[in-house]
């Protein structure tokens, strides 16, 4: 479904990703964990083509992405993102946030759009705030309006860059426990994240970077509890 192919990429003189390698299959939760600047976010950009690689490459569903190509607004569409801050548009309510791209980008109609909409807040356990503006929302609330906003595009599979990490720490659950719903129903799901045990607990694979390289990859568990590698066993102690 995605699949990175020597990647590199660097930002002036800044080698910032050297040479990754891997892959999400349909249906699989892939978490990525790793030091600060050690290039997580710059992955899910390039990703989903909302920065540039320098060479290797990147497929999604067998497609390069290109952000220089028309292609990258259909990538863009099936790869959906959901960042650390909510990103919501402020003077909008829940509701227009979540139909605004399927009404704009996909030309959805409206009346449809909305009927959908609804319907996902209903999954994030909302339903009752649809007509809220975000600054009326709490953290966990906007965080769950922009997962059913990444929803509504319909896209084959969602990038979490660190979802919770900007929420207060009674916040967090609501936040992974929709996710975790989310791959329960099969969703393909990239997850930048510090939270260990919801990696433990809902990852299919754990990715280690380091240095702008995969140091470690591999099951969940072998990963978390019995890395290999010196830098992820120093990572782990560090954070858990
Ligand atoms: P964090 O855990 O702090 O979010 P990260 O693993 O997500 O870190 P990235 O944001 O991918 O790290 O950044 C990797 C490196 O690339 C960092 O050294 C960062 O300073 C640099 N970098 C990222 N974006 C840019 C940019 N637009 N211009 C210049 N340097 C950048
Ligand atoms: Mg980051």
């Amino acid at each position: 479904m995605i699949e990175l192919k020597d990647v590199h990429k660097s930002f002036n003189t800044h080698h910032v990703l050297r040479g990754v390698s891997a892959s999400v299959a349909k249906g699989e939760v892939v978490c990525i964990i790793g030091p600060s600047g050690s290039g997580k976010s710059t992955i899910l950009r390039c990703i989903n083509g909302l920065e540039s690689y320098d060479t290797g490459e990147i497929l999604v569903e067998g497609h390069k992405v290109d952000r220089n190509s028309p292609s990258i607004v259909s990538v863009r569409t099936q790869v959906s993102m959901v960042f650390q801050r909510f990103n919501l548009f402020p003077h909008r309510t829940a509701l227009e946030n979540v139909i605004e791209g399927p009404i704009f980008v996909k030309k959805e109609p409206r009346l449809q759009a909305v009927e959908r909409g609804r319907h996902l807040l209903a999954q994030v356990g909302l339903a009752e705030k649809a007509n809220a503006y975000p600054p009326q929302l709490s953290g966990g609330q906007q965080q769950r309006v922009a997962i059913a906003r990444a929803l509504a595009m319909q896209p084959k599979a969602i990038l979490f860059d660190e979802p919770t990490s900007a929420l207060d720490p009674e916040l967090v659950g609501e936040v992974l426990g929709v996710m975790r719903k989310l791959a329960d129903d099969g969703m393909t799901m990239v997850v930048v994240t510090h939270e260990m045990g919801f990696a433990k607990e809902v990852a299919d694979r754990v990715l280690f970077i380091d240095g702008g390289t995969i140091v470690e990859q591999g099951q969940a568990r072998e990963i978390l509890n019995a890395p290999q590698h010196a830098r992820t066993k120093d990572f782990l102690r560090r954070v858990t």
